[in-house]
């Protein structure tokens, strides 16, 4: 009879769900991958030295209070708020562009609100963005053109101030100005206003991670309820 693994492995065969002895088809590590795996084990213990049910309380759900929208750029782990494993929902893309139209994003945030009932959507833009940099830049992206186009939009509602600026201000001015305008297109989505309409708390807001200090400091774009968006329009 066969066990529960032979079961799985027979059905999955590339798994590395091997009993001992038997044939698995994965691959010799590399020593990078190695490495992970023995940093997990790592991760493991030191966990659940302090709280030994860390991993199982984990797996009873979760109840996050911040959704964080960021950038794919590996410079920004969500470690930087010093929140743990089940403290973050999170969404992140290239330049964390949110549209107002795009599934992905848009399923992230319903859930968010909807389900999770997370206080506090933050988008997180940074320096140094290379999604923003190329969006300056005439090069023919491919299939990322297509997304890098949004922050060219970005750019050129707000070209006459921008082009006065060094490179790096502008750079980072553009990243700023991005990370408010998916700000903008987060509080416009009927999940955030019905939220607000049922007085559900909740925050929207934008911030900048510096990645040469390491530091985050908030936008001047705050939005806490439907009035905050009536000051927007005014
Ligand atoms: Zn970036």
């Amino acid at each position: 009879m066969l066990t529960v693994n032979e079961n799985i492995q027979n059905l999955i065969p590339f798994t590395s769900f091997s009993p001992e002895g038997k044939k698995t088809y994965v691959k010799e590590d590399h020593d990078l991958l190695k490495q992970i795996m023995e940093n997990n084990k790592q991760v493991i213990k030191n966990k659940t030295s302090t709280n030994p049910n860390f991993y199982k309380n984990l797996a009873k759900g979760q109840h996050p209070k911040v959704l964080f929208i960021g950038c794919s750029d590996s410079r920004i782990p969500v470690s930087v708020t010093g929140l743990d494993a089940g403290d973050i929902f999170v969404h992140r893309n290239i330049a964390n562009v949110v549209l107002k139209n795009d599934l992905n994003s848009g399923s992230v945030i319903q859930y968010a609100v909807e389900h999770l009932k997370v206080e506090y959507i933050i988008v997180c833009g940074h320096t140094h963005c290379g999604g923003v940099a190329a969006s300056l830049e005439d090069e023919e992206l491919g299939f990322m053109g297509g997304w890098i186009n949004n922050i060219k939009n970005v750019y050129r509602q707000h070209e006459h101030d921008l082009k006065k600026l060094s490179d790096y201000d502008k750079k980072t001015a553009l990243s700023e100005l991005n990370t408010v305008q998916s700000v903008f297109n987060i509080v416009s989505n009927p999940v955030i206003t019905e939220a607000w309409s049922k007085g559900q708390k909740l925050s929207v807001l934008g911030w900048m991670y510096e990645i040469e200090t390491g530091k985050l400091r908030e936008l001047d774009c705050r939005f806490e309820s439907l009035d905050d968006i009536k000051k927007m329009k005014k």
